[in-house]
C-alpha cells in the first residue's frame, strides 16, 4: 500500500453504499487516496472513511448532490485543493425508480436523468481541464446491462445509462490524445439496496437467467473498476466492460 502524499487520488461518487462502497474500499486497499462521496447517507459514509483509515489507507468524506453542477464543481475544486490533484474519477452515483412509461411524471424523468446522466457530464466537465493539464487521468463511468437489453419499468433509467455509453465513447475520442482514458463498467444484477429494496424483486428468476448462476456482488464490480484504474489498463479506452455473469455478452 502506498498512502503517501504521492499516492494517486480517486473520487468515487455514491460511495456510501452498495457498489460505490466496494469500489472505495478496493481502491483504498490498493493504496489510492480515496474521496468517499455521498449525498444523504452521512453516517454510513463516515464509517467507510474510518474503515479505510483503520486499514492504513487514506480517505476523505465529501457531501454533494451530483445532480447540481455547482455542487459538483465545488467538489472537484475542493479535492484538488486538499490533495493537489485528481487521478481517477469513478462516476457511480445512481438511482432507479420502477415505473411504467405512462406513469413517469416530468419530475421523475428529470430527476432520474439528472442523477444518472447529467451528473456524469458535470463531473467530467469539471475534471477535464485538470486532467488535460496533467496529460493523464482515468474516468470510469458506471452504466448498466439495462443500457443494452432495455428493462421494463426502467425506460428512463435505460435511456440515461445508454446515453452514458455514447457520452463515454465520445469523451474517449476527445481525451485520448491527452493520455486520458474513459471506460464504462456495466453491471448486471448486483446485490445492493438498488435491487433488494425493490417490490419487484425476482431473485430466483434472475439467477436462473444468469449463465454463472448467481447474482453479482459489489466486489465483482469493484474489481473491474480497480483494473481499469490500474497501470495495467493504460492502453484501454472506450471499453464497455460487462460485469454481469454472462447475462449480456460481446
Ligand atoms: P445504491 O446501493 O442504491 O447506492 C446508490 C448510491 O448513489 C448511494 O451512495 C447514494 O448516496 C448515491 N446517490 C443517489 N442519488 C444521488 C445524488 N443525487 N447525488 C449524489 N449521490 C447520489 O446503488 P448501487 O446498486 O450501488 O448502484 C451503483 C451504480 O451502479 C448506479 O449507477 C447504478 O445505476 C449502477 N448499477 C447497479 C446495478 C445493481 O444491480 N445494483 C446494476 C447495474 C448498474 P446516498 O446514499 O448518500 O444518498
Amino acid at each position: 500500500m502506498n498512502n503517501s502524499n504521492n499516492a494517486k487520488v480517486a473520487i468515487v461518487t455514491g460511495a456510501s453504499r452498495g457498489i460505490g462502497k466496494a469500489i472505495a474500499f478496493k481502491l483504498g486497499r490498493e493504496g489510492y487516496r480515496v474521496v468517499v462521496h455521498y449525498k444523504s447517507s452521512e453516517k454510513a459514509a463516515e464509517e467507510i472513511v474510518e474503515s479505510i483509515r483503520a486499514e492504513g489507507g487514506t480517505a476523505l468524506l465529501y457531501q454533494a448532490n451530483v445532480a447540481h453542477s455547482g455542487e459538483v464543481n465545488a467538489m472537484i475544486q475542493w479535492v484538488i485543493r486538499q490533495w493537489g490533484g485528481i487521478d481517477i474519477l469513478v462516476n457511480n452515483s445512481g438511482i432507479m425508480i420502477d415505473r411504467w412509461v405512462e406513469d413517469i411524471s416530468d419530475e421523475e424523468w428529470d430527476e432520474l436523468i439528472a442523477v444518472n446522466l447529467n451528473s456524469v457530464f458535470y463531473t467530467c466537465r469539471a475534471v477535464i481541464p485538470h486532467f488535460k493539464q496533467k496529460q493523464v487521468g482515468r474516468i470510469i463511468n458506471i452504466s448498466s446491462q439495462a443500457a443494452l437489453t432495455g428493462s421494463a419499468q426502467h425506460a428512463h433509467y435505460a435511456a440515461a445509462k445508454s446515453a452514458l455509453l455514447g457520452f463515454s465513447y465520445s469523451l474517449a475520442k476527445e481525451l485520448g490524445p491527452y493520455g486520458i482514458t474513459v471506460n464504462v463498467v456495466s453491471p448486471g444484477r448486483i446485490v445492493t439496496d438498488m435491487i433488494t429494496s425493490r417490490e419487484n424483486n425476482r431473485t430466483d428468476e434472475w439467477i436462473s437467467q444468469t449463465p454463472l448462476r448467481r447474482l453479482g456482488q459489489p466486489e465483482d464490480v469493484a474489481d473491474a473498476v480497480a483494473f481499469l484504474a490500474s497501470d495495467q489498463a493504460s492502453y484501454i479506452t472506450g471499453l464497455n466492460m460487462h460485469v454481469n455473469g454472462g447475462l449480456v455478452m460481446g
